[in-house]
């Protein structure tokens, strides 16, 4: 079983600042729905309240600005309540883009996998009013690509649901079945930054 959240924990994730579209909130609950029912929904909507930290997901409005650290709590009480491990957490992520009308919005973008690559500092900007994402290397011959995220520290679970999340945008523009994403700098291992590298055959 995991651990229970302690309040202390919580609090101090709480007070990290940078806010966040609502539309994470949604694909969240999406993901949560789906995989543990309305009722396990609203166990973690009761949980989120017993810890001082309530939220109504039906409430939320995808278009306005609400706390990260509040949505990362989200997977915190999930992790918790649902005993997941870090490959629930990374099937998540990699789920999200499936749920999120931003992304849908911008598959009109998709059109080749440079112009998508491309594109990502964007999207980031379109959901997060703090920190950036920077392209790295794009190398179709070679068959790798690499983006950092900088101006970024909340909590080590999100990298792994970034790791799932930026394979599926690869898995949605780049024409291969064997597509690997993995997590090469991290800010909560002594970098400066969180590097993601994919590689495809
Ligand atoms: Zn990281």
């Amino acid at each position: 079983m995991n651990e229970p959240l302690s309040k202390e924990e919580v609090d101090r994730l709480m007070q990290i600042k940078g806010n966040v579209r609502g539309a994470v909130f949604q694909t969240h609950a999406a993901y949560i729905r789906q995989k543990h029912g309305e009722k396990g929904l609203e166990a973690v909507e009761k949980r989120l309240r017993e810890l001082g930290y309530p939220i109504k997901f039906n409430e939320v409005d995808p278009l306005n600005w609400y706390s990260e650290a509040h949505t990362i709590l989200v997977i915190l009480v999930a992790k918790e309540l649902f005993n997941w491990d870090d490959s629930d957490v990374f099937d998540m992520g990699n789920t999200a883009p499936k749920y999120s009308f931003i992304v849908k919005l911008l598959m009109k973008y998709f059109l080749s996998p440079r112009k998508t690559f491309e594109m990502t500092p964007k999207y980031w900007e379109k959901h997060y009013d703090f920190g950036k994402l920077e392209i790295g290397q794009f190398n179709e011959k070679e068959k790798y690509m690499s983006v950092r995220i900088k101006g970024y520290k909340t909590h080590p679970i999100v990298c792994i649901f970034h790791r799932g999340y930026f394979l599926r945008i690869c898995q949605y523009v780049i024409k291969s079945k064997d597509i690997t994403m993995e997590e090469t700098k991290c800010v909560f291992r002594g970098d400066p930054y969180h590097e993601y590298v994919a590689r495809w055959k």
